[in-house]
């Protein structure tokens, strides 16, 4: 049992103190891979690799539906996740976090309800993020003195092939601010199973860089891993001052309803 869980890449494995591992099979197939369980702050916490063990499962792989299954059947409650994101607006800069609280989902193929009839739910997603976890987390990224912008649309593609540089012209105009390829459908999937859930997003690039003044590299799965791996450490530093928090809260957000 773990009412909080991570879902992430490996560099964030080791935030958890004396983990087990439980492999979890659901209807709807594996998730990524086994749910880890250990200790953060004195709290039971469940991370799950989004990528697989050995990083094996490309974005549009990733077993979405299988992954929100097995941690809603743990009894999870709360979920943070963390995404590197190529930047779509300069004040957004490689280092910075982003509180994600809005998503533009531009993948496909990709099961993104759990009901696909008989029953018949129409969720509403218009506030998709939790905006308690989102204060908590803003509260703690200004006092640990991290740049962290508190709001920011993310624009999910498919991939895994990275943005032409006229799809990332038209993301710029449309005034989104980061893009990414894994951060749908985690965020509606656990909507409709009344989790709440907070999107960290970790800048890594300018994506084709073609609103910087200057020239600039298109970027590369390199660059992103360089940046990120560089920053983990204050996704990690977030979580950990952020996970003790949850509890102390009564939480009454939409997420429930
Ligand atoms: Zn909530």
């Amino acid at each position: 049992m773990a009412e909080v869980a991570i879902i992430g890449g490996s560099g964030l494995y080791s935030i958890l103190e004396g983990a087990t591992e439980e492999e979890v099979d659901t209807k709807y197939g594996r998730p990524s891979g086994p749910i880890a369980v250990g200790k953060v702050g004195g709290i039971e916490v469940a991370f799950l690799n989004r990528h697989g063990k050995a990083h094996t499962l490309p974005p549009h792989k990733v077993p979405y539906i299988a992954n929100i299954e097995a941690l809603a059947s743990l009894g999870v409650k709360w979920i943070i996740t963390s995404n590197a994101v190529g930047s779509l607006d300069i004040g957004y800069k490689p280092g910075d976090m982003v509180l994600f609280d809005q998503f533009v989902n531009m993948t496909h193929g990709r099961r993104d309800t759990f009901f696909d009839g008989p029953e018949v739910v129409h969720t509403s997603v218009s506030d998709p993020y939790c905006s308690t976890l989102s204060d908590i987390a803003a509260r703690k990224a200004d006092e640990l003195g991290y740049n962290c912008h508190k709001r920011g649309t993310v624009v999910v593609v498919n991939g895994p092939r990275f943005s032409s540089k006229a799809e990332s012209a038209m993301f710029i105009r449309q005034g989104f601010q980061t893009i990414n390829m894994t951060a749908y459908p985690e965020v509606v999937l656990a909507r409709e199973k009344k989790i709440h859930f907070l999107g960290v997003g970790l800048v890594t690039d300018y994506d084709n860089g073609v609103h910087l003044p200057h020239e600039a590299e298109p970027v590369t799965f390199d660059e992103v891993k360089r940046i990120f791996d560089m920053n983990v450490e204050k996704v990690k530093r977030l979580i950990l001052e952020t996970i003790p928090e949850i509890k102390a809260q009564t939480l009454s957000c939409v997420c429930e309803k």
